[in-house]
This record gives structure tokens, sequence and C-alpha cells, in this order.
């Protein structure tokens, strides 16, 4: 193990967190990780993941271990909830891979969260610490500390405030900028394999797209359980995570459904629900020794499938970019929000795109978007994704020199 560079003090430990101390402790950094939670883990069920995503994770030394937990499904597909026909289908099989390097998977969020903390356990550079909640962080005369709520400081010679949403780090630097409400609910439930109709085990993303509401469903954990997330547009005027939901709510909203999907929404006995937000791009996430990354920086609508993943590529910038710049923090942080600002807000914005014209429209619009997507060939499809599943915005060649 090479000499330690430095040391870097990182509030929160979701999956931006634990991927960001993977990439600097390989560049030999020392890293001490704070969760605010009595231990680290990730709740929620199952999370899609683009080649992007495994481009990202081979640098940053997991993607053996995320390919062995991963399901690999054939097809992204998108069904007309009022018609109940296909709208149109991305095929995800071999010439994707081929074409975009890596294979487009789901997996269960615990067992991609848990694929970085082994890495993290195992790495002698790595301190994991629970039970810290991060209230704000200070620049010092050589680096940046934070404070928590028990009192202590964590110095470090640079702080990265990975602490979500609701980031305390981002709400200094910004002095509060507001969360904007989606005006949507996702519900969100696991089914035994059992209990999915068999005419719906499709190896494939599905989602059914119905006004003001979607639902999307696809194979979990080596086919053993079914993840099953329904989204409607509601009224409601906070934000929510991961909060009891009830089964007349979601049966309501989408009583306009076609039954081969509805019925769906009478399995499960319990809900989860979360109230979903983003904000507004920033023009800055760095305050002398604090960078933001993941959705501290970039919080987004679910509806590219792509928050987790741009989290992954965040950390794969921030540890190429300190390696590059010998350790200079001023110039590491300054090129890596130039090399990720743009990108990363490319996909907040399609978001929310996608979720009010692609997957919520009615009447006209609703047939409108049947007719452009349907008459898409997969090579169109392809081409309109290479900017995003083609790499992680850094050059292969750089990508692979540190693999
Ligand atoms: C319904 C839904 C579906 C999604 N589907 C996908 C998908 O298919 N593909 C995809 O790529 N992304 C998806 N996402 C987005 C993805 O979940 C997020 O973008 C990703 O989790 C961001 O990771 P993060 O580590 O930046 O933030 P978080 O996951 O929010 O982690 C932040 C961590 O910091 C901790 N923390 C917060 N505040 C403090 C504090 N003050 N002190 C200490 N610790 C703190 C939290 O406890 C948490 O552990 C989805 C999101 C939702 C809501």
């Amino acid at each position: 193990m090479s000499k330690s560079k430095g040391k870097i003090v990182i509030a929160g430990g979701g999956i931006g967190g634990v991927s960001a101390a993977m990439g600097l402790a390989n560049r030999g950094y020392q890293v001490e990780v704070l969760e605010q939670a009595p231990a680290f883990g990730e709740i929620g069920a199952g999370i899609q993941i683009g080649p992007n995503a495994f481009h990202a994770m081979d640098y940053l030394g997991v993607g053996e271990q995320a390919r062995a937990k991963a399901v690999y499904i054939d097809k992204l597909v998108m069904m007309d909830g009022i018609s109940g026909e296909e709208v149109a289908h991305i095929d995800v099989g071999d010439s994707f891979r081929r074409r975009f390097g890596n294979p487009y998977a789901v997996i269960h969020r615990a067992d991609l969260h848990s694929v970085f903390l082994d890495a993290c356990r195992s790495h002698p550079n790595v301190t994991l610490i629970n039970n810290q909640v991060v209230t704000g962080y200070a620049n010092t005369a050589n680096g940046a500390k934070v404070v928590t709520a028990s009192g202590e400081q964590f110095e470090g010679d640079a702080v990265i405030g990975a602490d979500g949403v609701r980031s305390r780090i981002r709400a200094q630097m910004t002095g509060g900028d507001e969360l904007r409400l989606s005006g949507h609910v996702a519900y969100r439930a696991v089914l035994k394999i059992e209990e999915m109709p068999e005419d719906l085990r499709w190896n494939a993303a599905t989602l059914w797209a119905g006004p003001k509401c979607h639902m999307v469903h696809y194979p979990l954990q080596g086919w053993k359980t079914f993840n099953l997330v329904a989204t409607f547009v509601t009224d409601v005027t906070h934000v929510g995570a991961n909060e009891a939901g009830t089964r007349e709510e979601v049966l309501d909203r989408f009583g306009h459904v076609v039954p081969r999907a509805r019925k769906l929404l009478e399995i499960p006995k319990t809900w989860r629900r979360w109230v979903l937000g983003d904000r507004d791009p920033i023009e800055t996430w760095i305050d002398g020794r604090v960078v933001l990354l993941g959705d501290a920086a970039h919080p987004t609508h679910q509806y590219f499938a792509q928050g987790a993943c741009m989290a992954m590529e965040d950390s794969v910038m921030l540890s190429h970019q300190l390696e590059a710049h010998g350790g200079d923090f001023a110039a590491a942080f300054a090129d890596y929000q130039a090399a990720r600002l743009v990108r990363a807000y490319r996909v907040v914005i399609s978001s929310r795109l996608i979720g009010k014209h692609i997957y919520h429209p009615e009447g006209a619009e609703r047939l409108l978007r049947n007719a452009v997507m349907g008459a898409k060939t997969q090579t169109d499809w392809c081409d309109g994704l290479q900017w995003l599943y083609g790499g992680t915005g850094l050059s292969q060649a750089d990508l692979k020199s540190a693999a």
C-alpha cells in the first residue's frame, strides 16, 4: 500500500459516500465516512444500473462483485397503461452490450451498497463511523472539518458532502436552496416470485405508463423476487422517504389502468412510500476544501434511473482528478466540477421531462408519445443514449489505465 496522500472526511455513507471512499482509498487517501444512521445500509428495493455504472464500478474496483449480484434483463419495455399495448422497447441484449461495452442490469439496492461496504471494510485506508449526524462544516488553515450533533469534529485535508438530497453541507454552501417537489409519490414493494402473475414474469424492466401515473416491475435477487414501484401525481406538499403507504390510495390512483397491470397493485400487503423532489441546478459545488457529490450535488427524479449511477461516476471523476493533479485539491475540485456538472444536470433535467412528457401524458400528448416512441429503431435508441451509456464522462483510456 502506498504512503497516505492525505485524509478526506466524507459526510454520508450512501452509494455516493461509500463509492467515493473506495475511489479515494485506492488512490492512497485515508478516508473517514460519517453516517447518521445507527448502521450503514440501504433502504428501498431495486435499482436499475446502466452500462455507465459498470464502467464506474470497474474503475472503483468492485465491478466483478456487483456483476455477481445483478440480474441481467433482456429489455426495457414501455406499455401503454390505457390500451395495454406495447409502446416501445429497448433491447439490452448482446448487441447493446457490445455497443456500450457493458450490460444494463437491475440489482437490489442493499446488494449494490454492500458490495461497496464490504470493499470499504476490508480496505486499510477506510474508516466507517456510524451514529454521526453532520451538522455543518468549516474550512481550516490546512483543510476542512465537519461538526456533528454529538459535538465531535472530524478534520481532514478535504471534506466531501455526500449527504443526499437533504444535504446539510449543501445547505450551508448555498445558504439553503429550495427542495422542488415533483408532485409525485412513489409506492414501493417487493413481491415473491410466486406472487407475481405468470403472464408478467418478464425478464425485463417493464414500465406501464398511464395518464398521471406509472408502474415499474422487474426481477431481483436471482429471480427470487420482483421489484414493484407505483408512482402517481399528487398534491402532497411535503417531501418524505420510507413512510407507510395505504393500499387504498395506490389502488385509487390506478383505477384507469388496464386490469392486467392494475391487479399487481392488489398483491402487496404492505407498501412504503416516497414523496419525491429534486433541486434546481447550482453553478458551484465547491467551497474551499469542501465539495459536493451524488444527490447532494445533483438530486434528481428517478425517471432516468440514473441518480446512483451519477453518484458512482462522480466518485470516479473525483478520484481521477485528485490523482491527475497530484493532490492539488483546488485544481482537482475545479476539474471534477467542470467534468461532472453538465453531464449530471443533463440527467436531472431529462428526468423531469421524462416524468412529465413520457411517463404521465394523457389525451393527444399520449398519442403523440406512442407514435414517436413506437417509430424508433433499436439503432435510434442506442444513438440517443450514447452520451450516457457510452462512458462515465472519463475517457476510456483513463478508465482502463486505472482499473
Ligand atoms: C424511488 C426511487 C427509485 C430510484 N431508482 C434509481 C435507479 O433505478 N437507478 C439509479 O441509478 N438511481 C435511482 N434512484 C436514485 C438513487 O437512489 C440516488 O440518486 C442515490 O441513492 C444517491 O446516492 P447518495 O449517496 O448521493 O445519496 P443517498 O442515497 O441519499 O445517501 C446519503 C447518505 O447520507 C446520510 N446522511 C444524510 N444526512 C446526513 C448527515 N447530516 N450526517 C451524516 N449522514 C447523513 C444518509 O443517511 C444516507 O446514508 C432512485 C431513487 C428513488 C427515490
